[in-house]
């Protein structure tokens, strides 16, 4: 049966870098049949622009200009989706430690984030069952989504995912320099005054330490299965 208005499903995946989002966006919305929406790689795919261009992040209308200059598509219809830059698939370029060293003080300025919100909210337009993960996906992009999750870890246990990521990815790490990125960025995160990193009001909280991926997309998938019943 071909997707209705009324069959819109939007799941919401919110929390800090380390506690296993974008794996369990990506089994979730496996299991349910939903487009994945990373936001993340948004940010970054604007990271990787400034980076390119050797644009300092605080120089916002070189910023601004220079996102204006370029096209950036997340194609969901594909699984794994691909975020491309100009027709670009930049995934190989996004995850590097330059652009984590940048990405969060240009997710903090707010012409580039209404610019991503805008874009998020089309993709959902577009692509109404999906699963979105990031940081304000709860609490501004998608307010009314059916299901708002937000996920934390222990401190220790998001450091050892990320560096596990990162090796699984074919990267030589140094955990006290992953350690360093992931405060500075949750700090950034949660310090910038727009679409600061918090739990959304009513959101489904879930402590995934000690949890497996299986485990914690178990655990999603019932919540999504409870809450709204035949819509998935
Ligand atoms: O999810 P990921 O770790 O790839 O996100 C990279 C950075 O992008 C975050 O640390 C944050 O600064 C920014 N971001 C954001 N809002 C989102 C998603 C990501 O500010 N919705």
């Amino acid at each position: 049966m071909p997707t209705t208005v009324s069959d819109a499903l939007i799941i919401t995946i919110d929390g800090p870098a380390g506690t296993g989002k974008s794996t369990v966006a990506a089994g979730l919305a496996r299991r349910l049949g939903l487009a994945r929406l990373d936001t993340g790689a948004m940010y970054r795919t604007v990271a990787l622009i400034a980076v390119r261009a050797q644009i300092d992040p605080a120089d916002t209308p070189a910023l601004l200009a220079a996102l204006a200059a370029h096209e950036l598509y997340f194609d969901c219809t594909v699984d794994p989706p691909v975020m491309s830059l100009d027709g670009e698939d930049v995934e190989p370029h996004i995850r590097s430690a330059r652009i984590g060293e940048v990405v969060s003080e240009i997710a903090a300025v707010p012409e580039i984030r209404r610019a991503m919100v805008h874009m998020q909210q089309a993709t959902a337009r577009a692509h109404p069952r999906l699963v979105s993960e990031g940081r304000d996906q709860g609490s501004v992009v998608f307010p009314d989504a059916q299901v708002r999750f937000y996920l934390t870890a222990d401190p220790n246990e998001r450091v050892r995912r990320r560096v596990a990521q990162l090796e699984a990815d074919g990267a030589s790490v140094d955990a006290a320099k992953v350690a360093a990125e992931i405060d500075h960025r949750d700090a950034l995160d949660a310090g910038r005054d727009t679409s600061p990193l918090r739990c959304p009001d009513g959101a489904v909280e879930v402590d995934t330490t000690g949890m497996s991926i299986d485990d914690v997309i178990d655990a999603l998938e019932r919540t999504v299965r409870e809450t709204v019943g035949s819509a998935c």
